[in-house]
């Protein structure tokens, strides 16, 4: 398991208290962030820092996402004990410890190889076994374990990439930031029937692109 002090659990509590004042509402994603680890994630020399309501490099020109953003996906994602999620994007695996505090059953790809070898062996070492992890491009979903209850992006993308959202159950949602290398929109896509999609907006959001087949 992971290293851990009173230090570090006070500063995500604080961190967490900070969330709520944002306008996140979900107190089992609250929870969630007030008990994952994110110093972990980050060299020793940063343990301030990763209790700030910030992004953070990771490596390979990556960043681990600000914990807002990682609480705001996760409110907007819904999920329960047992919810099949796709994570696309696994980067430093924080999200899906999140997730995974949740209790869901987190499939999660990453297209950066080196970030896959570190983060998977990483929490596999930590004893997050359950996670399901992938190396390859994660635009085009995936096919072999479809269909999914919720799928999270956390990358920007240009355009909803059309596989993702055939590869949702119906009632299935789809939270993925849409836009140009600037800034995206957050989007919660649900599927209604076979070939009916609803959409929602919720405001702008800045990712690094989403690269791949059907990304940029
Ligand atoms: N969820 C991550 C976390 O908790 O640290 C943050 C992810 S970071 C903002 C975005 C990640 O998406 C990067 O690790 C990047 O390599 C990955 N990525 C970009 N395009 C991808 C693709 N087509 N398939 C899978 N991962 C991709």
């Amino acid at each position: 398991m992971f290293q851990d002090g009173y230090r570090e659990q006070g500063l995500r509590k604080q961190l967490a208290k900070k969330l709520k004042e944002k306008g996140i509402s979900d107190t089992k994603v609250l929870d969630a962030i007030a008990s994952v680890p994110r110093h972990v994630f980050l060299d020793k020399a940063f343990l301030e820092q990763a209790y700030q309501d910030k992004a953070f490099p990771i490596g390979e020109g990556q960043t681990i996402s600000q914990p807002y953003t990682v609480a705001f996906q996760t409110q907007l994602l819904e999920v329960g004990k047992d919810t099949k999620v796709l994570e696309i994007g696994t980067g430093s695996g924080y999200q899906a410890c999140v997730l995974s505090h949740l209790k869901v059953k987190l499939y999660t790809i990453e297209y950066n190889k080196a970030l896959y070898n570190k983060t998977s062996n990483f929490l596999r070492s930590a004893g997050l076994t359950k996670i399901n992890f992938f190396f390859g491009d994660g635009s085009l979903g995936l096919p072999s374990f479809a269909p999914f209850d919720r799928i999270i992006v956390t990358a920007g993308a240009p355009s909803i990439p059309e596989k993702l959202i055939h590869q949702l159950v119906i009632g299935g949602k789809l939270v993925i930031p849409v836009g140009d290398d600037k800034n995206q929109m957050m989007l919660r896509i649900t599927r209604i029937s076979e070939n009916e999609f609803q959409r929602e907006e919720f405001g702008a959001f800045k990712f690094v692109p989403l690269l791949g087949k059907d990304g940029w």
